[in-house]
Parts: structure tokens; sequence; C-alpha cells
């Protein structure tokens, strides 16, 4: 008789096929078995026509990459342990020592700080450039430029770019574009089809996106993603992921195909929010603007109405509000304070409803023009009843603005 301990290691039961269930099994493993060293030699990690090794993918990253290529039009994925990871991921396998890359200044500041800090010290130059001037972009593009991020609409300032002129001016040089799509989610607009199936065909070359955010939707996961529709571009951020070691929970993964279905759903019930309380904020005299892109007035609004969709699910749950400059930082603060449900906290998009106060000098390369000067704070719509978060806003502009 072996030892016990054998005995479970290799006990001879194995379930039943024909479990069907509306979750797909959760499969966990660093190591996986081959049948003889014949087939662990002949077997190719890169494709998904098996299996090697934990890190390279399992039955369940499989499907959710799957599930996100389809949510967003793509046709491979990589997945990252955050969404600043897939940023990173992005500049890690296209960037060489004397190549360029390009940022929004309104991009996520951690992709301007990974610019400014490793990217640089690895002779990695960047730029930033004006996400509302396509000139100022086009003037930017030099022989070095290698890489070009996109972002709509720009974090926490929301300002929504010309997207298609924006890639089309790209293409035209010869650079390849990455869009930061936490915003858009696949659902706002489809990064890979910028033109709905017109005869040319426009799309940006690679999606980064924080499942943290909606696909997630529980503000208890932290994934990110890289969806391409080239197999070489694919092939190249797929050998830095390996090289790189970079992988995902079995148990996170699964908390995202959990919540992958009602996506759209949730989507559509956070931009309710967000529109009618923004529109509510606009009547409000304490905030000199109001940022949110399918606000008329609000900065690119004209190219978030042409390429979004204009009814409920064309917007995320997110808008941005300046303060009159005469209501000082302590008073704004007093403002977050004394909120009830929107709790203070970075990220978004799970249930609960956040906010936070930004200090917009330090983020950007100068004061833009288009935003009014004031202390800014950012919200996000979380499902909670749109009256009560209102009467929410108004009780904590009545206390800290008395
Ligand atoms: C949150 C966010 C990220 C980073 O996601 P994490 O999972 O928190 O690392 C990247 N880009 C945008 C636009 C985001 O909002």
């Amino acid at each position: 008789m072996p030892d016990l301990s054998t005995e479970l290691i290799h006990h001879a039961y194995t379930p039943p096929d024909g479990f069907a269930a509306p979750q797909p099994g959760v499969f966990k493993a660093s190591t996986v078995f081959f049948p003889n060293v014949a087939a662990m030699r002949s077997r190719e990690w890169k494709g998904k026509s098996s299996y090697t090794y934990g890190l390279h993918g399992t039955p369940t990253t499989y499907t959710l990459e799957e599930r996100l290529c389809t949510l967003e039009g793509g046709l491979q994925c990589v997945l990252t342990p955050s969404g600043l990871a897939a940023v990173a991921l992005v500049a890690l396998a296209l960037l060489r020592a004397g190549d360029e890359v390009l940022i929004p200044d309104n991009a996520y500041a951690p992709n301007k700080a990974l610019a400014e800090g490793e990217l640089k010290a690895w002779g990695i130059t960047h730029q930033f450039y004006d996400p509302l001037d396509v000139q100022d972009l086009t003037d930017k593009i030099g022989p070095l430029t290698r890489l070009v991020w996109l972002e709509a609409a720009g974090s926490v300032t929301l300002e929504f770019p010309d997207l298609c002129e924006q890639v089309r001016i790209c293409r035209r040089a010869g650079v390849l574009t990455a869009l930061d799509n936490t915003w858009g989610a696949g659902l706002a607009f489809p990064p890979f089809d910028l033109t709905r199936g017109s005869a040319e065909p426009l799309g940006v070359d690679i999606s980064a996106h924080a499942l943290t955010k909606y696909p997630s939707g529980g503000g208890d996961v932290l994934m990110g993603s890289v969806i391409t529709r080239d197999p070489v571009l694919h092939t190249r951020i797929k050998l830095a992921h390996m090289r790189l070691g970079l992988g995902v929970g079995a148990n996170d993964a699964e908390a995202v195909l959990r919540s992958l279905p009602s996506i759209q759903l949730r989507y559509q019930a956070h931009d309710q929010r967000a529109r009618a309380l923004a529109q509510w904020c606009k009547s409000q005299d304490a905030f000199a603007q109001v940022l949110h892109p399918a606000l008329p007035g609000s900065p690119g609004h004209a190219h978030w109405a042409a390429l979004c969709r204009r009814d409920v699910g064309g917007a995320a749950g997110l808008f941005s509000v300046v303060f009159r400059s005469d209501i000082d930082q302590q008073r704004v603060d007093a403002f977050c304070d004394v909120l009830r449900l929107f709790r203070i906290g970075y990220s978004w998009g799970g249930p609960v409803s956040l906010v936070v106060p930004y200090d917009l000098a330090g983020m950007r390369s100068g004061w833009p023009e288009h935003l009014a000067r004031g202390t800014l704070v950012r919200f996000s719509a979380g499902l909670e009843s749109v009256d009560d978060l209102r009467a929410d806003l108004e009780q904590a502009l009545r206390i800290a603005l008395a």
C-alpha cells in the first residue's frame, strides 16, 4: 500500500463529464501535467492550443481573454495584475532606448509618471501633447516617435478628444496607437472600429483596459488587459508579458467572469446617474464648471457626440466639478468630508459612489485654457438611487459652504 500522502495526491477519482452550469469552472495552477516528455517538448504556449504552465494561461484565463475580446471587438488579449500593469506592459513591450512616446496631458497620471520615471531612466523620451489640439499632436510626432497613447475621455478632467482624427494622424505617420480604454470599456464606442463598419476601417492598434473598473464592477479586484487585432503585435506584447512574469490569480479572473454578463446594464445605470447629477450640478452656483463629455459645453463634447452612443450607455459614470475660485481648498475638503453616500476613495466602477479632490496644478503641464480655475473634485456615480445621491450632494454643499 502506498503511503497515505501518496494516495491522497494520486487519488483515482475523477468527476464525471457533463457538469454544465452558468459559470465556468475555476482552474488554478502553477504546474500543468504533461502525459509524457514528448508532449512537454511539443506544446506551444504562445497560442491557446494547449496548456504549459499556469503563468501562460489556464482554462479560466483563456475564457476571460476571449470574452474581453468580444467586449472590445479585439482578436487577442493578455491579462495583467492591474490596469497600470497593462499600461506599463504596452510601453515595455514596444519601446526601446532612443524611442519616444507621446502621452496626452490629461492621461491617467501614473502613465505619465512611468514615462518620467523608468522610461526616462532607460533612455526612452516622452512628450505630453494637448488632447484637444490635433495640430499639437501632429507637430509633436517626430522620427523617433514609436507609440502614441490616447485616452477618451481623459482622466479626471474628462475632455473628449477627436479620437478618429488622432488615429488618422498616427496612421499617416506610421506610429502605433494605444488607447487607455478604461472609460469607454468597449461599450461607449468600439475601439477597433471607430467609423463603425465604414469602407475605410479605422481603429486603434492596442486597447489597454483597467478591468479593475467596470469589468470587475465590485471595487474588489485589480486586473488589466491588453487587446489587439494583429497577431504580430500581440506576439510582441505576449513575449514581454511572459518575460516580465505577469499573471493573474484564478479567483480574480473568476470574479471578473462573474461580473462581465452585467457590465452593459451596470454601465448604463452608472451613466444615467452621472448625467443626471452632472446636469444638476450645472444649476449650483458653487461650481464654476461641470465636466462631463455628454454635457453640451463640456470640453470636447462635439467629439463625444460624434463618436459615442448618445443615449444612455454612451458615457461612463464619471463627472468632475471645478469649485468657484473663492471657495478655498479647506472648504472643498470639508464638502468631501461631509458627503455620506459618496465615499472618499480612489478608483471607480463599483456600486459605491466615490469622490476625490484633485490638485490639478500638479497634474498638468500648464493650466489648460478650457478649465476654470479652482479646486477640482471628481465623482464616480455608483449604483445608489440618483435622488439619494443628489440629496447627499445638496446636504454637503449646504453644510460646507454655509
Ligand atoms: C484606474 C485606471 C488605470 C489603472 O488601473 P489599476 O487597476 O488601478 O492599476 C489605468 N487607466 C485608467 C484610465 C484608470 O482609470
